[in-house]
Formats: C-alpha cells, sequence, structure tokens
C-alpha cells in the first residue's frame, strides 16, 4: 500500500514524542510514556524499528504518615507502604491481614471507589487515593469505573515496581526514533501540520483515523468528555533530583499529581536533569478517556456511526474511547491490519 501519514502537529509520534529540550536532556513534552507489555508480538513488532534498554519504573507518593509525618511511600501500596504509614513492622501475612481488618468490601465491585476501600480500608483510600483521583479527573473515585484505580493494586510484599509485566523497557533511542524507523520507507510519505480534512477524499481510498470520535462525526450526540493536562517542563542544574522516575503528590491542597524526572526512564548521562510536572485540566487537548457509565454509553453511539462508516477505521486511545496503555494501542493497532489484510 502507499501511506500518506498527517499529523496536525509539527511532529510525529502523537503524545508518545520525545525530543531533546533546550539543555540536550531527553524528554517527553506530553509526559511520561513508560513502556511494559506481556504481549510477545507486540514487543516482537517493535523490535523491528528499535533495540531496548531494561527499566523497571518505581513511584513514590509524597504524604503525610498516620502520626502526621512526611514521607516518600511505594505507590503500588505495597509492605513498606502500610508498615511506615501506620508505625507498624508487619510480615507478608500479617500486611495481608491487617489490610483485611481495615478494608470495607462491597458488592458488586462498580467504582474506583470500592476497588481501593475494599482492598485497602478508608485511610489508605483517603490518603493516596482519593484527593489524587479528585485532582487527575475533575470526579470523585465513587464517580469512576472500577477499571481506573484497578490499573493501580494492592501488594503485601516489598516488590515497589509500578508494573509486573513480563517485559519492561525502554526504546534505546527514544520514541521519535522508534517512529521515525517505522516511517523511513519509499510507500510512505509524511506530511506535518496537516488536519486529515485538509486532505481531499478523492486522493485516498482509505482512512485510518485516530483523532477523537466524537470530532469525526462533528459531535453530532453532543462531546465526550476527555481530561486534559498542563505540563510544566524544567531543568535543573544538577544531575539527579528525585530518588525515582515519578513522585505522586495525592495531597489535594497541592495542585499537580506528579513529577516526573526523565533520565530515571532514558537512563541518559548529563550534568543536568529536566523534569515534568503535571498540572490536571478540563479544557485543553485531549488525552485521557473517562471511564464511566453514561460517557460509555455516549461513545456506544459514535461506535455505531464508525462501524457504519466502513471506508474509515478508527483506533487508538481517542479514536475508541479507551484508556489504553501504549502496548494495548500498539496490540489494537496489529489486529486492525489482520482484519484489514484478511481476504
Ligand atoms: N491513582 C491514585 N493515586 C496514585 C496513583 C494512581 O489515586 O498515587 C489513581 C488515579 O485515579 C489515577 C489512576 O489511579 O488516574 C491510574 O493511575 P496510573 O498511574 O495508571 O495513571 P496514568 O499513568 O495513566 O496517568
Amino acid at each position: 500500500q502507499r501511506v500518506l501519514l498527517i499529523d496536525r502537529r509539527p511532529h510525529v509520534g502523537g503524545n508518545a514524542y520525545d525530543c531533546h529540550d533546550a539543555a540536550g536532556v531527553l524528554i517527553h513534552p506530553y509526559g511520561p510514556h513508560i513502556f511494559h507489555t506481556n504481549s510477545a508480538r507486540v514487543l516482537e513488532y517493535l523490535s523491528r524499528f528499535t533495540a531496548w534498554r531494561p527499566y523497571e519504573h518505581r513511584v513514590r507518593a509524597q504524604v503525610r504518615t498516620a502520626q502526621g509525618r512526611p514521607a516518600q511511600l511505594p505507590v503500588p501500596i505495597n509492605r513498606t507502604t502500610v508498615n511506615v504509614f501506620f508505625g507498624l513492622n508487619l510480615s507478608e501475612p500479617e500486611v495481608g491481614g491487617f489490610l483485611a481488618s481495615q478494608a470495607q468490601p462491597v458488592q458488586p465491585v462498580r467504582t474506583s471507589a470500592d476497588v481501593v476501600l475494599g482492598a485497602v480500608g478508608p485511610a489508605l483510600y483517603r490518603t493516596f487515593f482519593q484527593g489524587y483521583t479528585q485532582k487527575q479527573w475533575g470526579l470523585d473515585p465513587s464517580e469512576l469505573d472500577k477499571s481506573v484505580t484497578a490499573r493501580v493494586p494492592t501488594r503485601i510484599t516489598d516488590d515497589d515496581r509500578y508494573f509486573l509485566d513480563e517485559h519492561q523497557v525502554m526504546p534505546a533511542e527514544g520514541y521519535t526514533r522508534m517512529f521515525g524507523r517505522m516511517l523511513d520507507h519509499s510507500n510512505i510519505t509524511v506530511r506535518l501540520l496537516c488536519d486529515y480534512d485538509d486532505v481531499d477524499p478523492a486522493t485516498y481510498r482509505s482512512l485510518i483515523y485516530t483523532g477523537p470520535v466524537d470530532a469525526y462525526f462533528g459531535y453530532r450526540y453532543g462531546r465526550l468528555p476527555y481530561r486534559s493536562l498542563r505540563f510544566e517542563h524544567a531543568t535543573i542544574c544538577q544531575a539527579q533530583v528525585q530518588d525515582v522516575a515519578v513522585i505522586n503528590y495525592p495531597d489535594p491542597a497541592v495542585p499537580h499529581t506528579r513529577i516526573t524526572e526523565f533520565k530515571h526512564l532514558t537512563g541518559q548521562g548529563h550534568p543536568q536533569t529536566s523534569l515534568c510536572t503535571e498540572y490536571p485540566a478540563a479544557e485543553g487537548d485531549p488525552y485521557y478517556p473517562i471511564p464511566r457509565p453514561e460517557n460509555a454509553a455516549l461513545y456506544r453511539k459514535y461506535q455505531a456511526l464508525a462501524d457504519a462508516t466502513p471506508d474509515v477505521t478508527f483506533v487508538g486511545r481517542l479514536a475508541t474511547y479507551k484508556y489504553y496503555n501504549m502496548d494495548q494501542v500498539v496490540a489494537q493497532a496489529l489486529a486492525t491490519y489482520d482484519r484489514l489484510m484478511a481476504p
């Protein structure tokens, strides 16, 4: 096939685009993108375009313990989190029993509050999840599907890795280089600073659309809610600032949700370091679909329109209104390719 790839932005790669900032530090302008997958097919496919560096992601939350002392504790909640937060010294089985004694399980588990209250009880829920979620989504966890906080499970072990996937690696030279190799083919033309509807439909047979699905259909049934972010980037004249790549700030009195120090992710050696602070926002570029029943119902109406538009294929987070990780988007794209190419 001959392919014209268009993007309204001045670069390829969407929000996974990375680049060097003015100081020469490799950053993710649209916030931290950390690759992890259990899919051998996804890893093999991407490995055609990049080498990898091993990277296991770790996150700490800046909180006050039950005794009111400031501390940076592991997220997901694990044995260390529980012991330091409550000033205890419990073994793994004891942590399991202690959390069970705190937990407030409900049946059925429906919301993001149900998930966390059912696993760790109200004290850890309020400190680690309620404020963060309220800031991130503009909603209380009780107003969000269970799938949102279920992304961050609870552990009784000391394992403080954010992800447990079999493959935890970052593209050795960054995402943009990987995309560059993917697009380096004589049948592929890239046109930037161009909107999909700037291209005359008479010049192509089929369209793969990755923008917001409601925008494609002219917001016919009203707007699908998306959550946005504002990123504040800064470079600091010291080699390292944080112990780990990401510090979360669940405190509702702090306006941002998290700060990322990119050199942890990229492994870059550099005398300076660059940080990105995330401020959630209602307005701005769409970054997250908002998982809750009324939004899913509205999406289903757009999905019916999409299904009735066979010469346009909708893929990705925005076009299928799914809170997908990068590997899930790649898997969706590969499955879509299989379907399109089937005889
Ligand atoms: N979350 C939270 N506190 C945390 C980390 C996560 O409340 O310290 C909740 C919050 O609602 C967040 C969701 O869990 O949006 C999913 O977290 P994840 O880190 O997967 O979000 P992403 O990296 O996709 O923004």
